[in-house]
């Protein structure tokens, strides 16, 4: 998280470092577009829930064209379990709804994310209403899952879940912890594996330098956050691509209730292209291999949005709508860009 943001007047976000450095963060910070022109984006992890219709608009502009919102913490913990069934229930409705308003195709997963898997008694409670929300259309996998302060009743209902998710089948998104990264990354690879997880199911997700060359010579799918300031910048990003190149590797923004960036996969692509990453290397880090791993799902159909969504604001969710009073409703039926 940013400390303080003014120390960073040009965002970003993703730079520090070298004065060329902070030229190229400036230029890709206002004109990433002119490098991605043409180009579609999945972003396999972001919290819808946590932003604004802008922001939708923003990344149907930016070429975002599907998104998987995992289930995860409110920033607060949930004191019953209606909360976290009005939460997974608005994940697989009314967000599905407003995201569908903008042209975006919206996925998520559902699961009992680490830190609220500490309350062990509302846990137990959240295991019964799982497979319902498992099985509902649209939900692309279990996530996400994992450690976070790496206790016992994490450990518990991290494998309760992944037997969960062989059982349905179903692709895994693992959160891996920012404490004790490594271990943590290790750990959560070790016990998927010991419960028979095939690697290719298995997404582990806010990788860095240190964790993934583990992650993929085991086999496993290796997904990168780009978190604004600090950690994992997208400078750092492409030299990993340079080295590691791109086979089932994706880049994610994680954006959320916090300081974050939902831009930041087209900003990552096009700070690729300005150096020298080849065109289907972007493709298959921003796109494709968000899109193969969690289709194995059997949940996701491209032809439903690769071509873009029809826009449709006269339409109503349970009667509400993304307007307000005396609002025109736009409606672009068959158009690729909204505007
Ligand atoms: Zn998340």
């Amino acid at each position: 998280m940013c400390q303080n943001p003014n120390e960073h007047p040009l965002n970003p976000s993703h730079f520090e470092g070298s004065s060329e450095e902070k030229q190229t963060a400036q230029e890709v910070e206002g004109g990433f577009a002119a490098y991605t022109q043409g180009m579609k984006f999945f972003d396999p992890h972001v919290h819808m829930t946590s932003r604004t219709t802008d922001d939708y608009q923003a990344l149907a502009d930016a070429g975002v064209v599907a998104i998987i919102e995992p289930a995860f913490w409110l920033g607060q913990p949930r004191t019953g379990l209606a909360s976290f069934k009005d939460y997974f229930a608005s994940l697989v409705g009314w967000e599905r709804f407003r995201s569908s308003q903008f042209g975006i195709k919206h996925y998520c997963t559902i699961g009992l994310n680490s830190r609220e898997a500490n309350n062990e008694a509302l846990a137990e409670e959240v295991m019964d209403i799982l497979p319902l929300f498992l099985q509902k259309e649209g939900v692309v996998g279990v996530g996400e899952i994992g450690f976070d302060d790496q206790t016992a009743a994490e450990e518990k209902y991290y494998r309760a879940q992944l037997e969960l998710a062989k059982e349905m089948n179903l692709p895994v998104q693992v959160h891996t912890p920012h404490r004790d990264k490594k271990k943590g990354t290790e750990r959560s690879m070790a016990i998927a594996l010991e419960h028979g997880l095939a690697p290719h199911m298995v997404v582990i997700d806010h990788n860095n330098e240190e964790t993934v060359k583990s992650v993929l010579d085991q086999g496993f799918y290796a997904a990168f956050t780009i978190y604004p300031f600090t950690k994992m910048g997208n400078e750092r990003m492409v030299e990993i691509v340079k080295q590691y190149g791109s086979e089932r590797i994706m880049v994610n923004s994680a954006a959320d209730w916090g300081i974050s960036d939902p831009l930041a996969i087209p900003k990552t692509a096009a700070l690729m292209k300005i150096k020298g990453i080849s065109d289907s290397d972007i493709q298959k880090v921003t796109y494709q291999n968000a899109l193969d791993s969690f289709a194995q799902s059997g949940q996701i159909n491209e032809a439903d949005f690769i071509h873009g969504l029809e826009i449709d604001q006269s339409l109503k969710f349970n009667g509400n709508t993304v307007l307000r009073g005396g609002q025109a409703p736009r409606v672009d039926k068959n158009s690729i860009f909204i505007r």
